[in-house]
C-alpha cells in the first residue's frame, strides 16, 4: 500500500477531497493510505506558532523549520519515502513526474502557507520542490491534491478501467488524446444549431476508427 502523507495547518481542506470518489475507493481497497497530519501540533513554542516574522524584513510571515523538520520525522515510516515541498518557485508537475513518484512507497508533502516556507527547509529537509503552475495559490494544499491524484490513479487497481490509461493525455510526453463524444448522435444546441457526433465514429468500422482517432491525436498534438 502507498502512503500519501499530507503535511499542513488545513487538514479541513485536504479530507473532503480525499474521502470522494476514485481517492475513496482506491484507500477502501487497501490500494492506497492518504493521511492528513496537522503541522501545528509540531509547534515547539508556548504559543503553538509555526510561522514568524522574515529575516531581512519584508511583507508577512515564514513558515518555521523546526516544526516542519519534528513533524517530517515524526510521520516518514517508510525506507523508501519521498519528501516533496509544494512551492511555486520548484521544477513544474509533469505526468512523468506522477509516473516516477508512483515507486515511492510513501509520498510526503509539505504545504507551505503564508510568504512561504523557511529556505533550509527546501536545501535540507525535502527531496525536491515541485510546482503545479506559474502562478501563486494561498497554500500548497491544492498543490499537494493535484499531484496525489495525478499520482494515486497510476497505481494498479485505482482506476476502475485501467485501459483509461492507455493513450490518454501526456501518457506520452507531449501527446494529447483523441476528441471524445457520447449520446445523443446530434444535439441541436439552444441556438438551433445541429451538432453531429463524426460518422466514422458510428460505422462500427474498428480499423477506421483507430486510424482517425490516431489523427485526430497527431493533429491535436502539434497545434
Ligand atoms: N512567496 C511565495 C513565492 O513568491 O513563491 C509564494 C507563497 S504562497 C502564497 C504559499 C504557499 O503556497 C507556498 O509556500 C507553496 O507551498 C504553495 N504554493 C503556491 N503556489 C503554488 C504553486 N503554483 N505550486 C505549488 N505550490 C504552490
Amino acid at each position: 500500500m502507498k502512503e500519501f502523507s499530507i503535511l499542513t495547518l488545513f487538514p479541513e481542506a485536504v479530507s473532503p477531497y480525499t474521502d470522494a470518489s476514485i481517492l475513496k475507493r482506491g484507500q477502501e481497497a487497501g490500494l492506497i493510505n492518504i493521511k492528513t497530519h496537522q503541522l501545528r501540533n509540531y509547534a515547539t513554542n508556548k504559543h503553538n506558532t509555526v510561522d514568524d516574522t522574515p529575516y531581512g524584513g519584508g511583507a508577512g510571515m515564514v513558515m518555521m523549520v523546526e516544526p516542519i523538520d519534528k513533524a517530517v520525522q515524526n510521520i516518514k515510516k517508510r525506507k523508501n519515502a519521498r519528501i516533496i515541498l509544494t512551492s511555486a518557485s520548484g521544477k513544474r508537475f509533469t505526468q512523468q513526474d506522477a509516473k516516477r513518484l508512483t515507486k515511492y512507497d510513501q509520498l510526503i508533502f509539505i504545504c507551505g502557507r503564508y510568504e512561504g516556507v523557511d529556505h533550509r527547509v527546501e536545501e535540507h529537509i525535502a527531496d525536491e520542490s515541485l510546482s503545479i503552475g506559474d502562478y501563486v495559490l494561498t497554500g500548497g494544499e491544492l498543490p499537494a491534491l493535484v499531484m496525489t491524484d495525478a499520482i494515486a490513479r497510476l497505481i494498479p487497481g485505482v482506476l476502475g478501467s485501467p485501459e483509461s490509461l492507455n493513450q490518454e493525455s501526456h501518457s506520452q510526453e507531449g501527446e494529447l488524446e483523441y476528441p471524445q463524444y457520447t449520446k445523443p448522435e446530434t444535439y441541436t444546441l439552444s441556438d438551433g444549431t445541429e451538432t453531429p457526433v463524426p460518422e466514422i465514429l458510428l460505422s462500427g468500422h474498428h480499423k477506421n476508427i483507430k486510424d482517425w482517432r490516431e489523427k485526430q491525436t497527431e493533429k491535436k498534438s502539434q497545434s
